[in-house]
């Protein structure tokens, strides 16, 4: 270690390890192994993933007056996914590995390999490619004869599509307008690791906004515009992310123009979410395999019809958990003892996504400081999300707090009881203030206001 480092680098052995330790994200089923592809989200990492939901539906719904939301199920007639394409086209491109027996999405080995038919792995002969498809299958009913198939959505824009004539009619909504839905959704995806960035169960944060043929251009652009200057306002780095437009050969069968924003993850830069045109291909397959007229009738301009173009934004919410995770975490120097105590673990979270707003820590449990602690407790934890520790050495509890990424720690000390103020001391400049309990959840609120990562 160089003698003048002051920070190190983030992994994602790192990551999965402090998520781990902390509470954010467990292996799935692990006392058995584990189950690949799926995880489940501890006490940390619920209230993470619930406050980045809230974040973008706040930003989609509440701060975009013409965008309602949207409930769906997750099983759906299976003639929605023949319409979408997904039947036919959903599917990855798999070799296998006749020596070691390893399994590959060839699109991902080195080209030189794929065409000498050669293993990444061990060298070994590759089986030609097969088409393999992602959509998990189930059947519904009481026997298991094949009359029953239906599947596990493997996205959530399809439920949007298929209600939006009920929405337009229920909510009188006029075009351009949006849907907006969050849910779970489910690919077969062969390879898995990374964490928790690509996984056969997760969730999907979806808008597809409805649009006027001739209007598609002009949306695309702006719902870019916007979905770039949401990132702003999670307070990401945004020097870690950028822009891909999808060329040619990489355009999905419906998609006119397609862009996806990447995040700069441990492993280098992947897609974080997509801006996509999807034209009036979806619509317009589902009249065709539903028999329902799906146009749009514009009272405004002399009832004139038309089958709405989509303008669709399509995130994933676990994997921007990842992408927060890994923005978050820092590793700082904060003293020169020489060991590993001169350094602290401290996620950098945005004090609205963190799942602990303030921790509330007696000096000492004796002498009714404990008491007191409970009590201011009480009071913020009608505002705030809280925590109470009252165990080791106060230092040590800071640094507990400061990896789970609580940005506001308040002390109670004796000054507390004789003219009621406590300390505040902030997670990211480590520094204390001297606050009236009284004035404490104001002074905090006004904190997370004008927060700004250092
Ligand atoms: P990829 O090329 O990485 O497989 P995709 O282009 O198929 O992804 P979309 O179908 O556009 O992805 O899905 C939209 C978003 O959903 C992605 O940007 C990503 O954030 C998320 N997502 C897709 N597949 C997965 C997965 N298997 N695990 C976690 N998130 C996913």
């Amino acid at each position: 270690m160089a003698a003048q480092e002051q920070t190190r680098d983030v992994t994602m052995e790192k990551i999965t390890s402090l998520a781990k330790r902390r509470g954010f994200v467990f292996q799935s089923s692990e006392i058995y192994g584990g189950q690949a592809g799926a995880w489940d989200y501890g006490p940390l990492g619920i209230e993470l993933k619930n406050r980045i939901q809230r974040f973008w539906w706040k930003e989609m719904t509440q701060l975009h007056d013409d965008i309602v939301g949207l409930d769906a199920a997750i099983l759906m007639h299976p003639r929605t996914w023949e319409a979408s394409g997904h039947v036919e086209n959903f599917t990855d491109p798999l070799v296998d590995c006749k020596k070691c027996k390893q399994r590959f999405r060839a699109d991902l080995i080195p080209e030189d390999k794929l065409a000498k038919k050669e293993c990444p792995e061990c060298g070994g002969e590759l089986t030609d490619t097969r088409k393999f498809n992602l959509m998990f299958k189930t059947h519904i009913g009481p026997v298991d004869d094949g009359t029953g198939l239906i599947y596990l959505r493997p996205e959530t824009a399809q439920v949007i599509y298929v209600n939006y004539k009920n929405i337009v009619q229920s909510n009188r909504m006029k075009i351009p307008f949006g849907i907006a839905q969050v849910g779970k959704a489910f690919r077969n995806e062969i390879v898995t690791k990374n964490f928790i960035f690509r996984t056969c169960e997760f969730e999907q944060m979806e808008m597809q906004y409805f649009v006027k043929p001739g209007d598609d251009e002009k949306f695309f652009d702006y719902w870019r515009g916007q979905r770039w200057a949401y990132f702003e306002k999670l307070g990401v780095r945004m020097d870690k992310l950028r822009w891909h437009q999808h060329g040619k050969d990489e355009l999905a069968h419906y998609a006119k123009d397609a862009y996806d924003i990447e995040y700069e993850f441990p492993m280098g830069f992947k897609e974080l979410e997509g801006v996509h045109n999807r034209t009036d291909f979806d619509l317009k397959r589902h009249q065709e395999y539903s028999g329902k007229d799906l146009q749009y009738i514009d009272q405004d301009n002399g009832n004139e019809r038309y089958v709405p173009y989509i303008i669709e934004t399509s995130a994933g919410l676990t994997r921007q958990l990842l992408m927060i995770l890994c923005d978050a975490y820092e590793e700082e120097k904060v003293a020169d003892k020489g060991n590993d105590d001169d350094w602290r673990t401290v996620m950098k979270f945005h004090p609205e996504l963190a799942p602990i707003t303030v921790a509330v820590l007696p000096l000492m449990k004796k002498d009714g400081l404990a008491e007191l602690a409970q009590e201011i407790r009480s009071e913020l934890k009608h505002d705030y999300a809280t925590d109470y520790d009252q165990s080791g050495a106060i230092g040590r509890r800071y640094r507990r707090q400061d990896e789970a990424g609580t940005p506001y720690c308040v002390t109670i000390d004796y000054d507390t009881k004789e003219n009621g103020t406590v300390t505040v001391r902030d997670r990211d400049s480590m520094e204390q203030e001297r606050v009236h309990k009284d004035e404490l959840s104001a002074y905090i609120r006004n904190k997370i206001r004008n927060y700004k990562r250092s």
